[in-house]
């Protein structure tokens, strides 16, 4: 087919700039997570158009390119490569040709440059088929300097015109096939990319526009900038945690009501609303998590229409507030701390009622009790504390 494309990555050098590595050569090395070349080669894989795949490897790392791949590696084809880059394109150019099926454009692209992008991608084939090469490219922004062996500036190059050639090429296949013939017939083996070989031949090479971060790893500081840029970026969680204490003192009567329920005691809580001090303290943590302030701001001792109320309504109107600004509640602690009543068999009730309240499954709702071993005025049985806490999930942090 004239418009199918195949694609020729060309992982075979020994990359000796970027320095050794018990990883082996360079496109080996593990950036983001995975070897670079397993990054190009999924920008491949991935690419609607591109119908074949050839990887181009060295004899000496068939191992270590399977250990790179894994199952990746049987759905391309292993082709060993040449002593020079130019003779390895070469042997991936015959195994398209020997296959039966040539494509129409063929794509080369460094394995090194594991940054290639679709939008390059389709440029390079659109502009291949139109005009028979096409070298993605950018301008050159550095003013350009000619010097001499010893670093002595001998000119400056007017850089207007002038490009930094990338990868992927395209070409239609036939003609960089000849053309590659013709260069390795003529003893040639200098080029320094496919593209120059197309043009010595005589093949229109035209430039589309590249990608400035489609850059080639080629010493040790590109391999560990390449890192940074492909490491996973886990999202950050805006995870708030909010606390909440309050006291009631008791006086004589005969019931108290903590965390919803009510218990038979010879005791009452004295208060302007049920003074449940484990919903007000459970308030207080839900408001602390989106800085709305406390249950005083919200629900005045002032205010006449709270005389008696159950606090579940503190609850549910601290609930609301935190759903209004984006939050969703991953779970509340309640330790209630009084010397009586026993809070043991009230516990499950007091669970299932702030579970109620909050929208929480009962796993997410824990009450804990303790005593004040008789000290201070919980211990003289003057008051009951509750200390209370709370986790909001307000959304990701980008
Ligand atoms: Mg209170």
């Amino acid at each position: 087919m004239a418009d199918s494309v195949a694609a020729i990555l060309v992982a075979a050098g020994r990359g000796e700039r970027a320095g050794h590595s018990t990883e082996g050569p360079k496109q080996y090395r593990t950036v983001g997570g995975r070897a670079v070349l397993a990054h190009a080669l999924a920008l491949f894989q991935s690419h609607p158009r591109i119908e074949t795949i050839v990887l181009v490897i060295h004899a000496d790392d068939r191992a270590l390119c399977e250990r790179a791949l894994g199952p990746e590696a049987a759905r391309v084809h292993l082709v060993t490569g040449g002593a020079e880059r130019q003779l390895s394109v070469r042997r991936g150019l015959e195994f398209l040709r020997a296959s039966g099926r040539p494509p129409g454009i063929v794509l080369i692209h460094d394995a090194v440059r594991p940054f290639v992008d679709h939008a390059t991608i389709d440029r390079v084939i659109a502009a291949a088929i139109a005009h028979g090469g096409a070298v993605p490219a950018v301008a050159i922004a550095d003013t350009i300097k000619r010097a001499t062996s010893d670093l002595s500036v001998a000119e400056t190059v007017p850089r207007s015109g002038l490009y930094g050639a990338q990868t992927p090429q395209g070409f239609h296949f036939e003609a960089i096939v000849g053309a590659h013939d013709a260069a390795a017939g003529s003893g040639r083996s200098d080029f320094t990319d496919d593209a120059s070989i197309a043009e010595w031949a005589g093949t229109r090479v035209v430039l589309v526009e590249g990608a400035a971060g489609n850059v080639k790893l080629t010493t040790r500081e590109d391999i560990a900038a390449a890192d940074e840029r492909l490491k996973e970026k886990l999202p950050v969680i805006d995870v708030r945690t909010g606390n909440g204490y309050d006291v009631h003192r008791l006086v004589p009567g005969d019931h108290v009501t903590l965390c919803g329920v009510r218990i038979a005691h010879d005791q009452a809580l004295d208060g302007h609303s049920d003074a449940d001090v484990g919903l007000h303290a459970l308030t207080d943590a839900l408001l602390a998590t989106c800085g709305a302030g406390d249950i005083g701001d919200h629900f005045p001792p002032s205010d006449p229409q709270w005389r008696g109320a159950a606090s579940h309504v503190f609850v549910e109107k601290a609930v609301e507030i935190v759903a209004a600004k984006g939050g969703r509640i991953m779970n509340a602690d309640i330790s209630l701390i009084c010397e009586a009543p026993k809070i043991a068999p009230h516990r499950e009730a007091m669970r299932q009622a702030i579970a109620t309240m909050t929208g929480l499954t009962l796993d997410r709702v824990s009450v804990k009790a303790t005593t004040n071993e008789t000290i201070g005025f919980v211990g003289r049985r003057e008051g009951i504390a509750a200390i209370a806490t709370a986790s909001v999930v307000y959304g990701e942090v980008k």
